[in-house]
């Protein structure tokens, strides 16, 4: 099987597939935005540094994500997916050279504008952002919270409907580039992410087996 790369607007959906492909396909699930969030949640010296940056929905520069990435890949032990980088024509550049010679797909993932803010509007997570729930589509068993961990789910801050619209407008500005370079490279496929979960997860299989 070949290495991942999941490019899709936030609430996409990206996440959910991860999961599953994890699970059932034994995948290491690399989400920039989760490993960003553990370092804020860590207060660190990176996390200190990105908070703000997180909070308004805007990207994270391009070196420091650079460095968290590479010093949680091993492609010796397994196959991964990314999801969440990259977020522009550089970050795909630079994913090409840590990526070498081991395969890759990149999945974009379709779905409007007006679903993708109900989706994020609606989501929450649990507090390390590995499970992920809907409250209209996929709630969790028990009200708030999460059904693996037993944690209080949260309604992450980068969710709400303002930071949404924004942070789905940086989507835009910076995605197409990424597009064009992997429709070039030939690596690219995409799939209708407006189904529902088990279809978007069926129609993914067939693109990457
Ligand atoms: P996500 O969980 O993928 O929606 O990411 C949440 C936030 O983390 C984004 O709005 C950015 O501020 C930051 N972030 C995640 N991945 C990247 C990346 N590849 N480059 C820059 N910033 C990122």
């Amino acid at each position: 099987m070949k290495n991942l790369i999941l490019l899709g607007a936030p609430g996409s959906g990206k996440g959910t597939q991860a999961a599953k492909l994890v699970k059932e396909k034994k995948y290491t699930h690399i989400s920039t935005g989760n490993l960003l969030r553990e370092e804020i949640a860590k207060k660190t010296e990176l996390g200190n540094k990105v908070k703000s940056v997180m909070d308004a929905g805007n990207l994270v520069s391009d070196d420091l994500v650079v460095e968290l990435l590479k010093s949680n890949l091993d492609f010796a032990s397994s196959k991964f997916i990314f999801d969440g980088y990259p977020r522009n024509l550089e970050q795909a550049k630079t994913l090409s050279e840590i990526l070498g010679s081991n395969p890759a797909v990149a999945i974009h993932f379709q779905l409007n504008t007006e679903q993708l803010v109900e989706r994020l509007c609606n989501r929450r997570v649990s507090p390390d952002g590995k499970h992920i729930y809907n409250l209209l589509t996929n709630p969790p068993k028990k009200e708030g919270i999460c059904d693996v961990t037993g944690e209080p789910l949260v309604h992450r801050d980068d969710d709400q409907e303002d930071v949404v619209r924004s942070r789905m407008e940086v989507f835009e500005d910076t995605i197409h580039p990424v597009l064009d370079y992997y429709k070039s490279k030939g690596m690219l496929e995409s799939v209708n992410a407006e189904q529902g979960m088990e279809k978007v997860y069926e129609d993914l299989l067939g693109k990457i087996n």
